[in-house]
């Protein structure tokens, strides 16, 4: 395989024989050369190739290159003179492997909004800005894998298919087989494929806790779906999302490690990609490498959903949503709280409830649950978990009062049945992270297709 860029800027030396192939970025001519800039997506910076006029297809074809356009070079590397660049490459051999339309290629040198390129799922990566956030999105995957194998946690592969629905929330994609192909449902007309009501996952969670009471600490990094019908920043109807459950753990423990997985993942993305950041924070979200750093570096400040609604209720300020004891918290309410009261991120526990699903662990006053959200400025919530109800009686009575067929979570009643522990987990949005990390405004930039209402194009 030929060297990719990246590793020419950082190890090739001065003197090399190299040949790269990548795509021009721009071209610009001078009296007898021109200098080509090429970028092969391994690393935001380019690599500057010098073509003499003396190379066989100069007029022929060099003077015709235009941004997009696919080629390869043979060359030599020498130390350039230009400032901002160490090395540069002069061409003794430039083969062009595509073409790409000056007329018709819709990426041209002038910045083009992101909310246009939308409408070019498939060749926007190809900007600076969405390869930097594929490199950042690559590399935050890796990082959580790291960080749950140090740790000693299994990773489970829940599965994508699911009967039941973790919220209760009614945001359940249905499927459907071929007519034909499945069995009749009881009472129903429609074939059902798996002889029951199916749809795609909206959390791996109620799994994943099944394998925790077998294996410890366990978690899951998987697609997830969600018919949402808002048309927000912060949503998709397809996402990914981290879900860690362990057992012997509390959710003091839970927080613990959901801030750990936090600051770790930004510490590596900071280290890993740095110039990579540097662009979003001057391009995206001036300041956004020391607010990172910051984060790292400090303690989360937390409160309970009692102290925050007495705080809003204090504080000089009219909300959209009025503030009372009970009513969930909104946007605004979380970002005020986390961006203006607080400057950092903020771990909000114990919501009433008749807030929360059915599984979290009722407290002694109860009225309340071992909840914790993770609220951060910019976003509002990136993390959403709990302490599991393990006594089976409070857990039956929570069910029926939601009013969930019991007979159907008979597997999930039988973990609090045989062996009961306290256990806990949350759920981190993998796209709210690299929204975070990226600083990018909205969600349907840091996925490589996004899905939202009427939005799927490839
Ligand atoms: P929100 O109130 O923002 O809709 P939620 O309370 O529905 O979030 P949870 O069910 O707790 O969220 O899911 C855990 C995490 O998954 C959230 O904290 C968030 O980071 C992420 N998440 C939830 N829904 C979406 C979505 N539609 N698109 C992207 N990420 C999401
Ligand atoms: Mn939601």
């Amino acid at each position: 395989m030929q060297q990719q860029i990246r590793t020419i800027l950082d190890q090739a030396e001065v003197g090399a024989e190299l040949k790269v192939s990548g795509w021009l970025r721009t071209r610009r001519d001078s009296s007898g050369f021109s200098f080509l800039e090429l970028t092969d997506g391994s690393c935001l910076a380019g690599l500057q190739v010098i073509a003499d006029q003396s190379l066989v297809n100069y007029t022929t074809e060099i003077k015709k290159l235009t941004i997009g356009c696919s080629v390869e070079v043979s060359g030599l590397l020498q130390a350039s003179p230009a400032k901002g660049q160490a090395v540069e490459m002069v061409a003794s051999a430039i083969r062009v492997l595509g073409w790409a339309d000056p007329e018709t290629y819709p990426l041209q040198k002038k910045r083009q909004s992101f909310e246009f390129l939308r409408n070019f799922s498939h060749l926007r990566p190809r900007t600076n800005a969405l390869a930097a956030v594929a490199r950042v999105r690559g590399r935050l995957t890796q990082a959580v894998h790291l960080f749950f194998a140090e740790r000693g946690f299994v990773q489970v592969h829940t599965p994508i298919i699911t009967t039941s629905d973790c919220e209760g929330a009614g945001e359940m994609f249905q499927i459907s087989a071929t007519p034909g192909h499945g069995q009749l449902s009881r009472g129903g007309s429609q074939p059902e494929f798996f002889g029951r009501r199916a749809g795609l996952t909206v959390s791996g969670q109620l799994q994943a806790e099944v394998y925790a009471q077998a294996l410890g600490r366990v978690y899951t990094f998987g697609p997830t779906f969600r018919a949402e019908n808002s048309n927000t920043s912060r949503h998709l109807a397809e996402f990914w999302m981290i879900e860690p459950e362990m057992a012997f753990c509390d959710l003091s423990c839970n927080m613990a490690l959901a801030q750990d997985l936090l600051r770790f993942l930004l510490a590596d993305v900071l280290m890993h990609c740095s110039s990579d950041l540097e662009l979003f924070d001057r391009f995206v979200s001036k300041g956004l490498i020391g607010r990172l750093q910051q984060v790292v570096d400090q303690e989360f400040a937390r409160i309970t959903y009692g102290e925050a609604v007495d705080q809003l209720l204090t504080v000089d300020r009219v909300f959209e949503f009025p503030v009372s004891w009970g009513m969930d918290l909104q946007s605004e309410h979380e970002r005020f709280l986390c961006e203006e009261v607080y400057g950092r991120p903020l771990i909000v526990t114990d919501y009433p409830a008749a807030l929360k699903p059915f599984y979290m662990r009722m407290n002694e006053d109860g009225r309340t649950v071992a909840a914790m959200d993770i609220l951060v400025p910019g976003i509002g919530e990136i993390v959403g978990g709990s302490q599991r109800e393990e006594r089976f009686d409070p857990l039956l009575a929570r069910m029926e009062a939601a009013g969930l067929d019991v007979q159907e979570y008979g597997w999930y009643l039988d973990l609090r049945r045989y062996g009961t522990v306290p256990h806990s987990g949350f759920g981190l949005g993998f796209e709210r992270l690299v929204q975070y990390v990226t600083g990018m405004q909205n969600i349907r930039e840091v996925i490589p297709f996004p899905r939202t209402p009427g939005f799927a194009p490839c």
